[in-house]
């Protein structure tokens, strides 16, 4: 695949992502997904396979596109997408971190239910280390989340 077109898939994996914020399907809809987003120039599903599959891929979507991309521990092997943007706006992010999923099986930034895996989420830990009740946060969601933290603080 040429840098040309791992950018177009770049750039639509994130699209997809912020499109649907938080998304928990099988690789295959992905795919399609990800397909139609791209349109008539898609490349064919192998190729988006091979490339969403690789480690770098992940690696680049969270550092450079604020996006979220694993496969799950649960037993469907589902795969997430998750948007990792962060608001700009202090009182947004003092509303986000507020709020409270139904479960604390559920993380608190993407809301996605871990029910029964649930070593796929830390707790938050305050300065003190100490947990903070009922904030459990996927290894991924923890940067955007933290940064909203701070973003309140700094306001
Ligand atoms: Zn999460």
């Amino acid at each position: 695949m040429t840098l040309e077109q791992q950018l177009i898939l770049l750039a639509h994996i994130q699209f997809t992502a912020r499109h649907f914020i938080a998304l928990r399907v099988t690789l295959e809809k992905l795919i399609e997904l990800i397909a139609y987003s791209i349109g008539t120039a898609a490349p064919d599903a192998d190729q988006i396979r091979n490339f969403l599959i690789k480690e770098s891929t992940q690696k680049t979507l969270e550092s450079e596109w604020e996006t979220a991309l694993w496969r799950s521990a649960d037993r469907n092997q589902s795969w997430r997408l998750i948007c990792l943007a962060v608001t700009a706006d202090p009182e947004v992010a003092k509303r986000l971190l507020a709020r409270r999923p139904p479960s604390p099986d559920c993380c608190a930034f993407c809301w996605q239910d871990e029910k029964g895996f649930t070593d796929a989420l830390k707790p938050e830990l305050d300065i003190y280390n100490n947990p903070v009740s009922g904030v459990h946060l996927h290894r991924q969601c923890s940067r955007p989340w933290h940064l909203m933290r701070a973003l309140v603080a700094r306001n």
